[in-house]
């Protein structure tokens, strides 16, 4: 892919952009002298994703929607002026797996006139919120006495929603010509769930994101990030979007059918009632192996703890933010396809899934992993993405990454700020490192990829960030 300069910025919008962003731009373009100095330019956009009352929560093993505590939406942006639009998107619910994520990446490609391979949509991953496999759906729907894993007429809902959030979006453009970043250590929030081991390394139990155990909270933080890094968008000195990227579970307490975008969302949501002017995005990282479990007794009263700490560690980010003018610009892709785990047999999925006697999570999970399997047979890959903007990487990886992969990332490039986000296809579940596979506990238990996808992840990674 090419690295722009912002000369060739305006070369490339002048071919390549579609009718209403080309007009929406040029009202931009009227509107003052600082719009001159490049062709860069950002549409924020948001739209609803509540699911209404009765829908599945987190794949349907814990209760569905009675009521909403806050609602769930779907906030990102347009970037347009670097050859075809780019587009990110953060999203309320806990996954958005195979052919899901698939079509949730062309619908805004269409709609912002640009290709899926320019668009990352990542899940923030909370659990009272939809879990959407199409893929496990139709095999759940099939048997007939399971509940839905995703109401599919509510799942096009979001979709035309998304759509029309792009298409005006186009009107409220603005132009980008600075960037910013900053970093700040969130106390006592993430903390590693597989820290209680035997003396072989083998994990016990895991610490969970609210965990009622004080031995196990007793226990240390173990590896995480404690950085939450924000990278910032201004149109000359006004901050006109800010991504938050922190890696942990975002859950406090879930399983009581309450919509809520938990203390991660509650902490962005605080932020943006500070700013209506800018556009505040919240991305999870590598969370695979995090959670909040050792200052979790998961206790009602912890979840506005939670979010205050949250909101403290982006105040904090922003206090450092730089304004740097935008010199390059780079969108990069790479493919991965990694095997499925050799335990997984498609035979033995479809007889448990039909296997009536088994509980709601034991026959719906088996259709996540046929489904995975069934993709890979298919050889549909997951598309990696890295937005580069000076000295900043914007890294777009899937699923359930353990932390170690956004650390390992950000050795790759020491000089420049990493900020990643995890949790887009989200097909292979889980994605331990390799070292991890032979130590157990339930990550591993559900990681669906052979323990071969840490290499091959770590070569997309460098592809990206070289
Ligand atoms: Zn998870």
């Amino acid at each position: 892919m090419n690295s722009l300069t912002r000369r060739k910025f305006i070369q490339h919008t002048s071919a390549t952009a579609a009718g209403g962003w080309l007009a929406a731009r040029a009202r931009a373009d009227d509107d003052g002298p600082e719009s001159g100095a490049g062709n860069l330019h950002l549409a924020p956009f948001r739209f609803d994703v509540t699911p209404p009352t009765g829908h599945s929560l987190c794949g349907g093993w814990i209760k569905p929607v009675v009521d909403v505590d806050d609602s769930l939406e779907a906030i990102g942006f347009v970037l347009q002026g670097a050859g075809l639009p780019i587009v990110l998107c953060a999203v309320d619910w806990t996954g958005l797996l195979n052919e899901a994520h698939v079509s949730w990446r062309q619908a805004l490609a269409e709609a912002a006139g640009t290709t899926p391979d320019r668009v990352a949509v990542q899940c923030v991953h909370q659990h009272n919120a939809p879990f959407a496999c199409l893929d496990a759906e139709r095999m759940v729907a099939e048997q007939g006495d399971l509940p839905h894993i995703v109401d599919v007429d509510f799942f096009r809902r979001c979709l035309d929603r998304g759509r029309t959030a792009i298409e005006q979006a186009a009107r409220k453009s603005r132009p980008v010509t600075h960037v910013a970043h900053g970093q700040a250590m969130v106390d006592k929030v993430a903390s590693n769930r597989r820290v209680y081991r035997d003396e072989l390394g083998h994990v016990k139990a895991m610490r969970g994101s609210a965990c009622s155990n004080e031995e196990l909270r007793a226990l240390p933080e173990g590896r995480i990030d404690p950085w939450l890094k924000t990278v910032a968008f201004y149109d000359g000195q006004q901050k006109i979007a800010a991504c938050h990227y922190y890696a942990t579970h975002p859950m406090s307490y879930y399983g009581d059918g309450r919509v809520t975008s938990d203390f991660a969302g509650l902490a962005r949501k605080q932020r943006q009632v500070d700013e209506p002017d800018c556009q505040h995005i919240y991305f999870t990282g590598c969370a695979g192996n995090i959670a909040a479990g050792k200052y979790n007794d998961g206790s009602h009263e912890m979840r506005p703890i939670l979010t205050q700490r949250v909101y403290d560690g982006m105040l904090l980010a922003e206090e450092n933010l730089q304004p740097r003018s935008i010199e390059t610009l780079e969108w990069r892709t790479a493919n991965l396809l990694p095997p499925p785990r050799n335990t997984l047999a498609a035979d033995a999925l479809r007889d448990q899934i039909a296997d009536k006697s088994n509980s709601v999570v034991n026959r719906n999970r088996p259709s996540y992993m046929l489904s995975w399997l069934e993709r890979v047979e298919r050889q549909t890959p997951i598309v990696l993405s890295a937005l580069h903007i000076g000295d900043i990487s914007l890294l777009h990886l899937p699923a359930e990454c353990f932390i170690q992969y956004q650390l390992r990332a950000q050795q790759m490039q020491p000089s420049r700020l990493v900020a990643t986000a995890a949790y887009g296809d989200g097909g292979p579940w889980y994605i331990p490192v390799n070292d991890e596979y032979p130590h157990g506990g339930y990550e591993v238990g559900v990681a669906f990829c052979d323990p071969q996808v840490d290499t091959m992840l770590g070569e997309g990674m460098r592809k990206l960030l070289a």
